[in-house]
């Protein structure tokens, strides 16, 4: 089961497109429920209100630990909470991945838009549509970060292990790699922790 976190924005769209892939998921909005779930989908959204409601939740150390063991796919406000720093001292990070991220960094939403990327994953290159919306941009890359994509030069997709954070939106134009990793490593961590 694949939990998508379902606090503020457009997480049924996640929902709707790993039905399509035939994965079940739940939405998330209290820590127990994390303990449902194997992977976990940080949706798109306002990222500062997101923010405020993992907290209000009681969900900030609970996501942390789950990260410990468990993938998460974090898509547009989602990367930008998986962050060790951003421009906004309204979201308080989770420290997941080790870059630093600005909201907004392309204009306001009539700068949104979508483009053609190569994307390398597991080593296979795939060419995507990818829609950008009010997206951030990666302003720095830490330890431990692998890129799987860039845009201009820039890195829009990125990966930590079993983590993978993107600041487009693969949901709104039906691309699927980026779910079916999640739940193949969903698969490895089940079959880690049956040896
Ligand atoms: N602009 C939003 C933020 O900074 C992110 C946009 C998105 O998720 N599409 O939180």
């Amino acid at each position: 089961m694949i939990g998508v976190l379902a606090l503020q924005g457009n997480f049924t769209k996640h929902i709707e497109l790993l039905k399509r892939l035939g994965i079940s998921s739940t939405e998330v909005r209290y820590p127990d429920q994390l303990n449902e779930v194997d992977g976990l989908v940080l949706p798109g959204g306002e990222s500062s209100v997101i923010s405020d409601l993992i907290v209000r939740n009681d969900l900030l150390e609970p996501i942390v630990e789950f990260s410990r063991v468990k993938p998460i796919l974090a898509t547009c406000a989602g990367i930008i909470l998986m962050s060790k720093k951003t421009n906004d001292s309204r979201v308080i990070p989770l420290n997941i991945f080790d870059i630093e991220i600005y909201r907004n960094a392309y204009g306001r939403q009539i700068h949104s838009f979508i483009d053609t990327i190569q994307v390398d994953l597991n080593g296979t290159t795939s060419s995507i549509v990818a829609s950008f919306i009010r997206a951030p941009k990666i302003a720095k890359l830490g330890n431990d970060i692998e890129v799987l994509a860039t845009h201009n030069g820039i890195p829009v997709a990125i990966r930590n292990d079993r983590h993978i954070g993107l600041t487009f939106h693969p949901e709104l134009n039906n691309e699927t790699i980026f779910h079916s990793f999640l739940f193949q490593m969903k698969k490895k961590v089940d079959t880690l922790s049956a040896n």
